[in-house]
């Protein structure tokens, strides 16, 4: 793989951002961290350093956490008409529409994502969000109860912002998960401290110069930079912070549950997956091949809903395995900003060492690779996309997040869908799964079966900022996107009035 073009494919704008000293953006203002501590940003696909960003750190928090409080019990924020927020939100979702080409550089570099992923996945999905939450700023409506004692009461509900939110960020979709939340929380009236993850900072420290340009007021979003133990434990432990919104790793997610517990402040987790890919013989094989590919390989496997444990019938089994290596062959590496690569490196070296451990303990426990299961070139993190036969439910690469290209085939050879169904439950994760069937009603039996908070029908991580997403058993808890996202900003208040 020749990286030596890399640095001529930066656009000026962007070479120019990443060139700048990075900064917290707290109450509206440009600080460094308290301690005057930086950290630096490495680009995946080099192992080069991008950027320098400051560290941040309680003491940081502190000042946001204030900051936003201040911007949610008084200025202009709290008394801005629901229109006038819903505007705002607009205008944000617009301008990040006019800057997407260079906001996806930004995401491609910082993440390793190939651009066009960036620009056409992230990106589209990202002002879709704001421009889909801005419609809700009016929407915020109670009910009227009819009580069951009777008499002269007027009851109903008041549906208002939950408060002061903590964003708490995973690196492998910083913009599109910082959108599930942010749009939902400005839409409500909250306030936000945003903390990016420590390896993908700087599109968020982009889209706060975006928020401070379409005339958000100061302290309504803050964003501090720094590591999960420091500035993202203190976020989830402040006693000022009213609700917790994290997308990570589930380990993390029990971390920051326990701690954001400790002041009973209001928690939406979004966290891993081991999603299931089930494949009964009349799918349509030409649709189905590529579909699992992407749903397997897309952004190297490191994707929350990404379709790691293929069940498929015996009858179409090593049709299946075939297309797919032919398809990992196909996908090609390069840096993401290469035209044409489709197939990025991984975000870090640590990754890199968990995705080859994974491949070692499936070929030790007995699994067959049937292709891939290799680095690709010293530079960067790259691996490529790797399919294992002859998995089952003992082996950790079937039971565990591997989070890289990896792919676990088994096969099953009867119609009995509960059994089918027992076998891609077998995990403590319920994010997402995935059904191929030319037999919509085989489909929909299947999909009520499945124990995931997402079932898509002969497709896989179809996203949408209308429909709720979110997991199942150790894979989180709530919802985010459509009305459950605006519900999980907002506290509901009874009143009853006696006439
Ligand atoms: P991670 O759990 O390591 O980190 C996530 C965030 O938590 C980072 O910002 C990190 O700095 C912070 N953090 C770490 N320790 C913390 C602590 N003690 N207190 C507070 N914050 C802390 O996850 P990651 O490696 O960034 O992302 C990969 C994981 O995210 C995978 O498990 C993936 O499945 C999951 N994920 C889930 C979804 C979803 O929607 N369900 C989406 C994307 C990623």
């Amino acid at each position: 793989m020749d990286l030596s073009n890399v640095p001529s494919l930066i656009s000026p704008v962007v070479s120019e951002f990443l060139s700048r000293r990075h900064k917290h953006y707290i109450g509206g203002e440009w600080v460094d961290s308290v301690s005057g501590k930086t950290t630096t940003v490495e680009d995946p696909a080099t192992g080069l350093t991008l950027a320098t960003v400051a560290e941040g750190d309680a003491a940081d928090v502190d000042l946001a956490v204030a900051a936003a409080r201040k911007a949610f019990e008084s200025g202009p924020w709290p008394s801005m008409s629901p229109i006038e927020r819903g505007k705002l939100i607009t205008r944000l979702a617009m301008r990040i529409e006019e800057l997407a080409d260079e906001l996806a550089e930004i995401e491609a570099i910082d993440g390793g994502k190939p651009l066009a992923f960036a620009r056409h996945g992230d990106m589209s999905q990202v002002y879709t969000t704001y421009h889909y939450m801005a419609g809700w700023a009016s929407k915020l409506n109670g009910e009227q109860i009819q009580v069951t004692g009777g008499g002269d009461v007027l009851a109903y509900t008041l549906r208002q912002p939950v408060g002061v939110a903590g964003l708490i960020l995973p690196w492998n979709f910083p913009q599109v998960l910082l959108s599930y939340k942010l749009a939902p929380a400005l839409a409500t009236g909250c306030t936000v401290v945003i903390k990016p993850a420590e390896q993908t900072p700087l599109s968020s420290i982009r889209l706060a110069e975006i928020i401070e340009e379409v005339g958000f007021p100061p302290g309504v979003v803050n964003v501090v930079t720094g590591f999960g133990d420091t500035a993202g434990a203190a976020i989830a432990a402040h006693p000022d912070v009213d609700k917790i919104a994290f997308t990570g790793s589930t380990e993390i997610g029990k971390i920051v549950a326990r701690a954001a517990t400790g002041t009973m402040k209001r928690i939406t987790l979004e966290l891993g997956g081991k999603s299931p890919v089930i494949v009964f013989p009349d799918a349509d094989m030409e649709k189905t091949i590529p579909g699992i590919a992407g749903a397997g390989f897309y952004h190297q496997g490191q994707v929350c809903t990404a379709g790691t444990r293929i069940y498929v019938h015996k009858s179409v089994h090593d049709r299946l395995l075939e297309g797919l290596a032919e398809q990992g062959a196909g996908w090609k590496a390069g840096h993401p900003l290469q035209p044409g690569t489709t197939l990025g490196p991984l975000i870090s070296d640590e990754q890199l060492q968990r995705v080859s451990y994974y491949i070692d303990e499936g070929r030790k426990s007995g699994a067959s690779v049937v292709s891939g299961g290799k680095r690709i070139g010293n530079a960067g993190y790259f691996v490529e996309p790797t399919i294992l036969a002859n998995t089952d439910h003992t082996m950790s690469v079937v039971r565990e997040e591997i989070f890289g290209p990896v792919i676990c085939a088994m096969s099953f050879d009867d119609d009995d869908l509960d059994q089918i169904a027992r076998s891609a439950n077998d995990t403590p994760y319920g994010l997402a799964a995935s059904i191929w069937t030319s037999n919509l009603s085989v489909a929909h039996k299947m999909a009520s079966r499945i124990k995931a908070g997402n079932v898509w029908i002969n497709s896989h991580s179809a996203f949408d900022s209308a429909l709720p997403f979110g997991g199942a058993k150790q894979s989180g808890q709530g919802r985010e996107c459509g009305f459950e996202a605006i519900r999980a900003y907002a506290e509901l208040k009874s009143v009853s009035a006696a006439l």
